[in-house]
């Protein structure tokens, strides 16, 4: 029986919890991260709906209301690292509103991480996705 308690709804079920790094820029362009441990139930309702197959010619669609995203979308990125299974990452084109909605539901939901990242010498600099992980506390193999 494993103890802890899923950081979303506070259950505890007994099974490893889902470790999901959810990150995403705001108005600003400045980078948001949060770490929630989900039960299985909050990973199904929350996560997986986002975790689509998607036609690369189709046009993209919010994944909580469906309406077309193609030309202003507001990403949220998720990396699940899944007990048994590995890791997904999944980068979701949601609208505005439903972006929100999400990003309150993560913050409520889990640890916010400390953007290490916010850099004030060089607001021009393109962030890698190297960094992107590196400062969500993930290593990346062969980062110096
Ligand atoms: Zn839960
Ligand atoms: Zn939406």
């Amino acid at each position: 029986m494993v103890l802890a308690r899923c950081t979303a709804c506070e259950h505890r079920d007994g099974n490893k919890p889902i470790t999901v790094f959810i990150a995403w820029r705001d108005a600003n362009f400045e980078r948001h991260g949060v770490k929630t441990n989900l039960c299985a139930s909050c990973f199904v309702s929350r996560i997986a709906p986002l975790d689509v197959e998607r036609d690369p010619t189709e046009r993209l669609t919010c994944p909580a209301c469906h309406i077309d995203t193609e030309n202003d979308y507001d990403a949220v990125y998720c990396n699940s690292f899944i007990p048994g299974y590995g890791r997904r990452d999944v980068e979701a084109p949601f609208c505005n509103a439903c972006a929100a909605q999400f990003r309150i539901w993560a913050q409520a939901s889990g640890m916010t991480l400390e953007d290490r990242g916010r850099a004030e010498d060089s607001p021009s600099s393109k962030v890698s996705p190297e960094e992107v992980l590196a400062s969500l506390g993930i290593q990346v193999r062969g980062a110096a």
